[in-house]
């Protein structure tokens, strides 16, 4: 068996894993660093496969780039891991004893039982290009899930011509993030748009019938489509961790400067638990940013830095012409505020907890996450009355 040195080893070559390997390179240029990644494609943002590929606003898949002299392996899964001896085995058969390593392996996607063939659970850029090759405009598509990546999902198909059915358990969209009333208002938009909105429906099956697919839902009714995708959130991929005794809880448990159980070994992005130093809480938040910033810092960590992470990640969303961005927690069952400029077009909503602010969302609001980030923590206002967001006397 083969068995390669190197300096730094990182398994999982999405954002954390990319931007871990640039964190290294600032902090030690010229160390070896190799990246196994289980995917074939070369690294690429996971964010426009379900809104700007669709649109057009972005042309093609965006990359994003490695530094000078890292090695990336594509298609090279790694199975097994051997903290002791500082080794990870890959699916060809090879073996590499690291200096450092970094589990930057994301999530899976949740799936059905028995899934029928023309079901995509949608999460990479093979199941963008499927589901485009697989529907055309007028395809009936039916879409699973009403969180953020089925809500955006439902509208990149819609806005492309393909009729959309959108089937999930909540009344509303988002309903796990977005106020009842703003979630409830999102239903409606999306039926004003074309989208068979279907909330409060349950998927019990999905079986195939012809050339498409029935869905079938409880209470007995079937929904007939050309294809179904399937986006009703992620599992952390912590098996390899797992079944080498570091501490997984949901999540590869990480301390401040993202190493884990063995200090030798960091995790970051979607897979990662990290403490969220301004909340005293273990979170584990599956964004854009939380990925770019914790890989960047757990490649500088794994070269030495030894700094904390305190980053106080965002997220952003496209729906038809709406967009947000938001920062903190942003839970629905928290007590909300809102201060709308036109209801549910434009306006921020704050979530408090314990007497603070601890989600800001700002709905078609921009250039605020700065601000919106300083007051996370900060001590609500009684009432309704809201902290001066733009600094110009308006919320
Ligand atoms: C369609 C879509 C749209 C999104 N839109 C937004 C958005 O608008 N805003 C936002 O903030 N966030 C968005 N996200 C979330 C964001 O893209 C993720 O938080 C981010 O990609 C996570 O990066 P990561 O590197 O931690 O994990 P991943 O991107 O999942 O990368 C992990 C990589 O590791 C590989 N891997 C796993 N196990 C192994 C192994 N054993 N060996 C080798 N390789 C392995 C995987 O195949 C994968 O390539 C979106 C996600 C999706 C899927």
């Amino acid at each position: 068996m083969t068995v390669h040195q190197v300096d730094h080893l990182i398994v999982g070559a999405g954002l954390a894993g990319v931007e871990a390997a640039v964190g290294i390179a600032e902090v030690a240029p010229g160390a070896q660093v190799t990246l196994l990644s289980a995917e074939s494609e070369i690294p690429y943002d996971r964010p426009p496969l379900s809104k700007g590929l669709w649109t057009g606003a972005v042309p093609e898949p965006t990359h994003p780039e490695l530094p000078l002299g890292a090695t990336l392996l594509q298609g090279r899964r790694a199975v097994h891991l051997d903290p002791a001896g500082r080794r990870v085995t890959d699916d060809a058969g090879e073996s590499w004893q690291y200096g450092r390593l970094l589990l930057a392996t994301g999530g899976e996607p949740r799936r059905l039982a028995d899934p029928a063939e023309r079901v995509i659970h949608f999460r990479t850029l093979a199941d963008y290009r499927r589901l485009r090759e697989l529907t055309r405009e007028d395809s009936r598509v039916i879409v699973i899930g009403g969180g953020f990546l089925g809500a955006e999902l439902a509208a990149a198909l819609t806005l492309t011509g393909r009729r959309v059915t959108l089937l999930m358990p909540e009344p509303g969209l988002g309903a796990r993030v977005f106020p009842g009333d703003l979630s409830r208002h999102l239903a409606t938009e999306f039926t004003g748009r074309g989208v068979e909105v279907r909330g409060g429906t349950t998927v019990t099956g999905v079986r195939p019938s012809g050339d498409g697919v029935v869905v079938e839902v409880a209470g007995g009714a079937a929904i007939a489509g050309e294809l179904a995708v399937v986006a009703i959130g992620i599992e952390p991929s912590t098996g390899l961790a797992s079944r080498a005794g570091l501490r997984v809880e949901d999540g590869i448990v990480v301390g401040r400067d993202l190493a884990t159980s063995d200090a030798r070994v960091y995790a970051a992005g979607d897979v990662a638990r990290f403490p969220d130093a301004a909340r005293g809480v273990m979170r584990r938040v599956e964004h854009e940013d939380h990925a770019r910033h914790s890989g960047r810092q757990a490649g500088r960590n794994m070269a030495g830095a030894g700094e904390p992470y305190g980053h106080r990640p965002m997220f952003y969303g496209d729906l038809f012409d709406l967009g947000y961005e938001a920062v903190g927690d942003l839970d629905s069952r928290s007590r909300t505020v809102a201060a709308w400029r036109t209801p549910f077009r434009e306006g921020v909503v704050f979530y408090i907890g314990d007497g603070v602010i601890r989600g800001i969302l700002l709905w078609n609001t921009w250039n605020r996450v700065d601000r919106a980030r300083d007051l996370l923590g900060a001590p609500a206002p009684p009432g309704s009355a809201l902290p001066d967001l733009a600094g110009d006397g308006t919320p």
